[in-house]
């Protein structure tokens, strides 16, 4: 199953950018107003349309996508050349993909009640030297404070990530 097969298994809405698609589901939003702040004008829940890809570039709105820290709104672009890195909480991971192939994740086990245990981080070595492995942990981490849960790390590399920022250890 792509990507996109999957996603809309999962509920997710299409809409189209141009050269991007992005998909969001409304029940994994927890309205943080992430989206909202980081491009005045690309997103506005209460405008019709809520969605104006006209007034950023394809650039901007996959860097303001992957700021989303719930995993609501994701993005496919085809011919793209950075990886991106987005949460999945279905997998309860954060996931790094070169298109559709996943080149690393970050796996937390979400059912701790207000803790998530990282267990384990790895990115292919294919892509060493990309700071993949950082922006996974960086990822779940985000999601960990917008959800307002602690972290648990018994992955060595998460828990010198987390330890060595600043802006992570209140999460710890
Ligand atoms: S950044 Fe994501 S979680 Fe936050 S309001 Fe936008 S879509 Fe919802």
């Amino acid at each position: 199953m792509s990507k996109r097969e999957e996603w809309e298994a999962l509920g997710f809405e299409a809409y189209d950018a141009g050269e991007l698609t992005l998909y969001m589901n409304d029940d994994f939003c927890t309205h943080n107003g992430t989206c909202v702040r980081a491009y005045p004008g690309l997103f506005n829940p209460k405008r019709t349309p809520w969605f104006d890809p006209s007034v950023a570039s394809t650039e901007d709105i996959a860097r303001v996508i992957e700021m989303c820290p719930s995993g609501a709104m994701r993005y496919i672009w085809e011919g793209e050349k950075r990886v991106r890195v987005m949460f999945e909480p279905e997998n309860q991971r954060s996931a790094a993909y070169d298109g559709e192939k996943l080149v690393g994740f970050c796996q937390l086990q979400m059912d701790e009640g207000d803790v998530w245990i990282v267990t384990h981080t790895e990115s292919d070595p294919a892509y060493a030297g990309q700071g993949i492995a950082k922006r996974l942990v960086s990822k779940v981490a985000n999601a960990a404070r917008v959800a307002q849960k602690k972290l648990s790390p018994r992955c060595n590399y998460a828990a010198k990530v987390l330890t060595e920022d600043p802006a992570f250890r209140e999460l710890l």
